[in-house]
């Protein structure tokens, strides 16, 4: 048998937007003592990072030229997480120029022992297409509307979960129909619909098919 043993143990997670994959994985990551990267934070921060000095965010030279550019600093921008940005990181994240520049940084981060978990939405496609585990996490339009409505509600925010549900089959269309790396699940990926899940099953279903991909993997 092949001695796998120092080899980095990569888990790979995708999914559209709000399916509970950040959540997720960051759960999973904890539980297996591995590193996470949040792959979304990247592509927030150019968007972010364009939009407030005004730059045109079809420009994809430019946008290139920020996500070349990037600092370990600007992914600490307290402005990246709510769904402003995530519009503006759907804009930028079409453009090859910028999936080219992030693609080393993300394999890097994946290829230091002991592993890490990874997600985004070509994580298992294009990042990691050898990943050890690939789960693409899913759950339906209107379960992911509402979930992001309640929590808007729950902070006070004025939404409505019509204009919320647009928004998601936007982004779903947006990031599922772009020329470069369209999020679908990869051939060898599990598909993990959380639509009748809580936080708590939804972790302890990944756990399992980690536990069954570690086993077959010796
Ligand atoms: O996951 P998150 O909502 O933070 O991602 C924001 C946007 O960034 C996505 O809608 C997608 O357009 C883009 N993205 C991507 N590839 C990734 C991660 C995010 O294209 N690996």
């Amino acid at each position: 048998m092949t001695d796998t043993s120092n080899r980095p143990f990569v888990v790979a997670i995708d999914g559209p937007a709000a399916a509970g994959k950040g959540t997720l994985a960051q759960a999973l990551a904890e539980r297996l003592g591995l590193p996470h990267l949040d792959t979304g934070l990247l592509y927030r921060a150019i968007g972010k990072l364009m939009a407030v000095r005004g730059f045109d965010l079809d420009d994809a030279e430019l946008a290139g030229e920020f996500a070349r550019n990037l600092a370990p600093e600007d992914l600490r921008r307290d402005d990246l997480r709510g769904r402003e940005a995530g519009e503006l990181a759907s804009r930028v994240a079409v453009h090859p120029e910028v999936r080219a520049a992030l693609v080393d940084f993300q394999r890097t981060f994946a290829a230091r022992a002991p592993g890490a978990v990874l997600d985004g939405r070509d994580i298992g496609t294009v990042i990691c297409p050898d990943a050890d585990v690939k789960i693409y996490v899913t759950a339906s339009a209107e379960v992911r509307a509402r979930r992001r409505t309640d929590e808007l509600l729950a902070k006070g925010r004025d939404v409505d979960y019509a204009r919320i549900l647009e928004e998601t089959r936007d982004r779903d269309h947006r990031d599922a129909n772009r020329a470069v790396a369209p999020l679908r699940p990869a051939d060898d990926a599990v598909v993990l619909d959380t639509s009748d899940l809580d936080r708590d099953a939804a972790l302890a279903a990944a756990l399992a098919i980690v536990a069954a991909k570690r086993a077959a993997r010796g």
